[in-house]
């Protein structure tokens, strides 16, 4: 007699009663810092000697004219920026006063900024969205800022630090560039660049941490050249780019450093 096949417990048949498996969630991506926590404590502990009070570089009066600064200042130097808006904000200070010079007046003040007719199109579409949905006033929360028009995460960052204090890290092309260049929080994006960069910095040095990073890649680690020889953390430093050992003095800098147009 032949013997009755017996179903294993799992079986096919069995297997296919049951909801399909779920993929297991994706593990967060890890990156690896070429510092320790010690050497990022020294490093931002050396910028926080050379600029105890590290300011922005874009001309504003108020958050309002913050904003609209910022969103200009894509793809443009701070520089540029602050030449056109020196005038622009005489005349227009606020949402109301901006939307009356309306999008052709505020080309005239703003064209010699690239990408100046899509900039003056949102300009005065933020100015609308202000007035009608933030009582004039620009919001605080990264989620409310985001819906402006020409407002994206970095811009929404530099507003909430630079108005209301809240510690944010902007990236912008220096710090992605630093970030990179010196292995201290590699990533493909700004947003990874960001995420990863906040693993790394020390509490206490992040809310001036985008500034510092800005005004270093702006004024000493150049994108074309790094000028290791003025750099006051060349010792620390683990870039292949880098060409001196020898970190330069450690001294306030002086004030009229910050401003200049450098590239
Ligand atoms: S040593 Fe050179 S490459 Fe390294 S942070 Fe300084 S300027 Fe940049």
């Amino acid at each position: 007699m032949a013997t009755p096949k017996i179903r294993s417990k799992t079986s096919t048949s069995q297997k296919s009663n049951h909801a399909p498996e779920r993929k297991a969630a994706p593990k967060p991506k890890r990156f690896k810092s070429a510092y320790s926590k010690a050497e990022m404590e020294e490093i931002f502990r050396r910028f926080s000697v050379q600029r105890p009070e590290p300011k922005g570089e874009l001309e504003h009066v108020n958050p309002f004219t913050l904003v609209v600064a910022v969103a200009l200042s894509a793809q443009a130097t701070d520089a540029g920026v602050n030449k056109a808006t020196r005038a622009l904000f005489k005349v227009a200070d606020t949402p109301e006063k901006m939307l009356a010079l309306g999008e052709e007046g505020v080309t005239q003040y703003i064209k010699t900024i690239g990408l100046y007719r899509n900039k003056a199109k949102n300009v005065i579409a933020l100015c609308r969205m202000l007035i009608d949905e933030f009582g004039s006033e620009v919001p605080r929360t990264r989620e409310e800022l985001i819906r402006l028009p020409g407002v994206g995460r970095k811009t929404a960052n530099v507003v909430m630090s630079m108005a209301f204090g809240v510690p944010t890290l902007a990236v912008d092309t220096h710090v992605f560039r630093i970030a990179n260049r010196l292995l201290m929080a590699p990533g493909k994006t700004p947003d990874e660049v960001e995420e990863n960069l906040l693993k790394v910095i020390p509490d206490q040095y992040l809310f001036h941490a985008h500034h510092w990073l800005i005004l270093h890649g702006r004024y000493c680690c150049k994108a074309r050249k790094p000028e290791c020889e003025r750099c006051v953390i060349a010792d620390l430093c683990r870039s292949p780019e880098k060409t001196v050992d020898v970190p330069a003095p450690l001294v306030e800098l002086p004030q009229q450093l910050i401003g200049e147009p450098v590239e």
